[in-house]
């Protein structure tokens, strides 16, 4: 048995109000005066004069705001690399991500192909980067998706979704401020926040757990059940468990795998667009079969919030629509394996996929 080692995110400021510290945190890490920060962050934040005046712009630094509505491709990821390039004197000092994992996960991406030749679709896959990142900076503003501690970077190709998962893919530095999440819109934020909580049961009842998934997953789980199913906690108290548990979840999966209603979602991402968080819980509603206690607590959650999911999603798609999906989640090896075992092909047969994808 050869056990994998995992690089862990190496530096994390937490606390309410850390995002202020984050000029003091850069000045360090500058490599010349040609040699700018980029910051890259969520176009929701483009109006917000609060969060832009906490970031003192120096030298030739930029500030380019990104749309998080669709989900990061690589080809968007290689036309930002082009950019940052044109716009820059030297090779950049440092990524900053500012956003939702869709942003976490663009910084990430264009920091490893800042520094490695190619395009950005060449590296979909294992521990195919070759060089080191630049040094890149996450910050979330919203909680859910642990992309600020994970290993990847989940991409849409020309022919698959599926992330660059690499020792050189996690954050050199992460700034957990929860006062950043404090406008999430209700519907979002409880999207997002799922995410975290499949994460740890796709963690938690997959066959590849061991003590170290287990026991982030359990604390994260905990967590969950606390924000979304009490009701004594304050905005503050919530917002801020909700970024551990995030935090925890992507833990738990970095030493494990997700499951079903992941692999499944990817396949609605890839053909219909249908984003990660929503498109989770779409699938993750239907798989009583595989999750029963997960999904009956998860059913629970969603009437606590007032929650209405998207129905019918697929009732219109053709064969060849359904085969395209089925191949993009069936692809997924690992997924597969961790939440039905070896044999999970056995179990998990394109038919059996299809009928599940036409209930939702
Ligand atoms: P997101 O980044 O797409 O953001 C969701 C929405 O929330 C957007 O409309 C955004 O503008 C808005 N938003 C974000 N912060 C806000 C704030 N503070 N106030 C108001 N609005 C705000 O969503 P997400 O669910 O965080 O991320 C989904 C993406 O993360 C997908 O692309 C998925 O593939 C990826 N993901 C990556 C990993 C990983 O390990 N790398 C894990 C899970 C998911
Ligand atoms: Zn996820």
């Amino acid at each position: 048995m050869s056990y994998k080692n995992f690089p862990m995110v190496p530096r994390v400021i937490f606390g309410r109000g850390s995002f202020n510290q984050l000029n003091e945190v850069l000045a360090p890490k500058r490599l010349g005066i040609n040699a700018p920060f980029i910051f890259l962050i969520d176009d929701v934040f483009k109006n917000n004069s609060w969060l832009k005046s906490r970031i003192e712009l120096s030298y030739d630094d930029k500030i380019i705001f990104v749309s998080s509505k669709e989900e990061p491709k690589t080809s968007q990821v290689d036309a930002l690399v082009e950019d940052i390039i044109l716009m820059s004197k030297e090779r950049p000092s440092g990524i900053i991500g500012i956003g939702g994992g869709t942003l976490l996960d663009l910084a990430k991406a264009v920091s490893i192909m800042l520094t490695n030749n190619g395009e950005a679709k060449d590296y979909q896959g294992w521990d195919l980067v070759k060089n080191p990142a630049l040094y890149h900076v996450g910050i979330p503003t919203i909680s859910g998706t642990g992309a600020e501690v994970s290993r990847t970077t989940v991409l849409t190709g020309p022919e698959k979704k599926l992330g660059i998962n690499s020792d050189y893919t996690p954050f050199d530095q992460v700034i957990l401020d929860s006062e950043l999440t404090k406008d999430v819109p209700k519907a979002q934020w409880f999207y997002t926040g799922m995410d975290c909580y499949i994460h740890c049961i796709e963690s938690l009842t997959g066959t590849y757990l061991n003590a170290f998934s287990e026991s982030y997953g359990n604390m994260a789980l905990d967590l969950c059940k606390q924000i979304f199913l009490e009701d004594n906690l304050s905005d503050l108290e919530s917002q801020e468990k909700l970024m551990m548990a995030s935090w925890h979840g992507g833990m738990s999966i970095a030493y494990s795998q997700v499951g079903v209603a992941h692999a499944m979602s990817y396949g609605l991402s890839y053909l219909l667009g249908t984003k990660h968080g929503i498109g989770n819980c779409i699938v993750f509603d239907h798989l009583e079969e595989f999750y029963p206690e997960g999904v009956k607590l998860f059913k629970r959650m969603k009437e606590k919030h007032n929650i209405t999911l998207p129905q019918g999603i697929c009732s219109d798609l053709s064969d060849r629509e359904f085969d395209i999906m089925i191949n993009i989640s069936l692809g997924l090896e690992p997924l597969w394996e961790n939440a039905l075992g070896k044999n999970w092909k056995k179990i998990m047969t394109p038919q059996k996929l299809k009928d599940l994808y036409k209930k939702m």
